[in-house]
């Protein structure tokens, strides 16, 4: 690939802030981590282009997150064919007819929100399928236009996916609302979580990771402060 210096510069600033983070995470101390796994930073790569994501991976980042099916098909499957042991997360809606697809893109699916999805996913085991590491995206604000499972309905919600249709879960996920204070939400998240035995919590985003880290968070998912504003370009 050829390098001009303009390049060069922006990806040193993302290896750059990329190095302080990862530093950063994986080394919090929380009482409040349900697992001895020290926590991960999965880098969030929505409209990030190609050229800033191979900067990541150069710096040995291996950990990234797309909010997007589509979008994540486009990009991922040549740099999973040069860097084997990257690990995708799905941290956006997915629908079910989108869900074979996403199968074959991600490792990791965070955002397992309603009964029609676990379905399609059980379906997909049954068939034969790998299913990927499962978390299940809580709507700890309940807000109206928000997905995730509402916090009264958690519980039925875990035991159709675990009793009836025999998912295994890794953890919970929240997007607390833009506008308040996020600690009532990691606090909920972690709460739940623990009452019912998981131990993933994926929560903070770049304004607010250090808070979810010090509530136990297990995922942290960053973008804007690795890879600079988004449509910027
Ligand atoms: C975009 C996005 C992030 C990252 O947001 P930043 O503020 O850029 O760190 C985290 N989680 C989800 C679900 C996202 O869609």
């Amino acid at each position: 690939m050829a390098s001009d210096p303009q390049n060069l510069q922006a990806g040193s600033a993302i290896q750059e802030r990329l190095r302080t983070l990862r530093a950063e995470v994986a080394g919090v101390k929380s009482v409040l981590r349900l697992t001895a796994e020290p926590p991960a930073l999965v880098a969030v790569t929505k409209t990030v282009t190609e050229a800033a994501i191979r900067e990541a991976l150069e710096a040995g980042h291996r950990v990234f997150g797309e909010n997007r099916v589509q979008e994540a098909a486009a990009k991922w499957p040549s740099l999973r064919e040069a860097y084997p042991d990257i690990e995708l997360h799905l941290i956006g809606p997915l629908q079910t007819n989108k869900v074979k697809q996403a199968l074959a893109l991600f490792d990791v699916i965070e955002t397992l929100d309603r009964p029609k999805l676990a379905r399609a996913l059980a379906r997909e085991r049954d068939t034969g399928a790998v299913l990927p590491r499962l978390f299940v995206q809580v709507n700890t604000g309940e807000e109206e236009q928000k997905a995730g499972v509402l916090p009264a309905e958690v519980e039925a919600f875990l035991a159709l996916c675990r009793e009836e249709l025999g998912l295994s879960l890794e953890g919970l996920m929240c997007i607390p609302p833009m506008d308040e204070e996020p600690v009532p939400h990691f606090a909920l998240l972690h709460e739940i979580a623990r009452a019912h035995g998981l131990s993933g919590l994926s929560m903070g985003m770049s304004g607010d990771y250090e808070t979810a880290l010090e509530f136990g968070a297990s995922h942290v998912r960053v973008g804007t402060a690795i890879f600079g504003p988004r449509g910027a370009a």
